[in-house]
């Protein structure tokens, strides 16, 4: 795993054939040489697909379900995109762009909420899908572990203030890693909020509505949010977020 950190950085060829990152990887081969890693989830301006599901819907079994996978993907994140769309039918002046660009012109106009609302949804749930792979999860390695070393003590640091934000984000919303210059930092938002609307650098994101846990957990979102960092968690998302 140590000399998988000292990789050169991938050429789009590799890009292109990487499984683990999934469309994540054929979104950001078409902008290669960005500045702007987080471009991994960027979307073609409208009508807005829903991307593919960077692996099969029981791969992350037994941590979620396929029946949670299955209700997560086909229809909540597909009526975000849905919804989305049908905002912009009426909004002309909106469309076109892509879709980091529409969630950061629309973060602070409340009149625009329910376009904010979802195309903030579709960013965060392709986000998060690339932020898990199977047999994921645990302590990182190499550049990240020493980063993890140095922004938290070390990656049982990490790991407790990840479910604490988890625990205390009242609601619904989301847990993040972000990048904050050199540091790692563990983040929270509410609802569809996200950090990249304020131009932060999102690393990693565990969806912490109660849509994402019920069907497996009920109401024990630590029992989840534990098995995503010991199982799911997937550092080399991470690591090419990083740019
Ligand atoms: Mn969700």
């Amino acid at each position: 795993m140590q000399e998988q950190s000292q990789r050169p950085p991938l050429d789009r060829r590799q890009l292109m054939q990487s499984t683990v990152l999934g469309l994540g990887a054929i979104a950001w081969t078409a902008r290669v040489g960005s500045a702007a890693p987080q471009g991994v989830v960027q979307a073609k301006a409208t009508p807005y697909a829903l991307p593919p599901l960077p692996y099969k819907e029981d791969a992350l079994a037994p941590a979620i379900s396929a029946n949670t996978l299955g209700f997560h993907y086909g229809k909540h994140h597909k009526t975000y995109v849905d919804n989305l769309n049908g905002l912009l039918k009426d909004t002309p002046d909106l469309a076109g762009l892509s879709l980091e660009d529409l969630i950061k012109k629309t973060a602070s106009d409340t009149a625009k909420a329910g376009h904010f609302n979802n195309a903030a949804q579709v960013w965060n749930h392709t986000f998060y899908w690339n932020s898990m792979r199977p047999k994921g999860g645990g302590a990182p390695t190499g550049k990240m572990l020493e980063l993890v070393n140095a922004s938290f003590g070390d990656y049982g640091k990490f790991k407790e203030a990840f479910l604490t934000a988890a625990k205390t984000q009242f609601g619904s919303g989301w847990v993040w890693l972000v990048l904050d210059g050199s540091k790692l930092v563990v983040d929270k938002t509410g609802n569809a909020d996200t950090p990249m609307a304020r131009g932060k650098k999102c690393l990693l994101t565990c969806d912490v509505w109660e849509h994402a846990y019920y069907l497996d957990y009920q109401n024990k979102r630590p029992d989840y949010v534990t098995a995503f960092l010991d199982s799911l968690l997937n550092w080399e998302f991470a690591l090419q977020m990083m740019g």
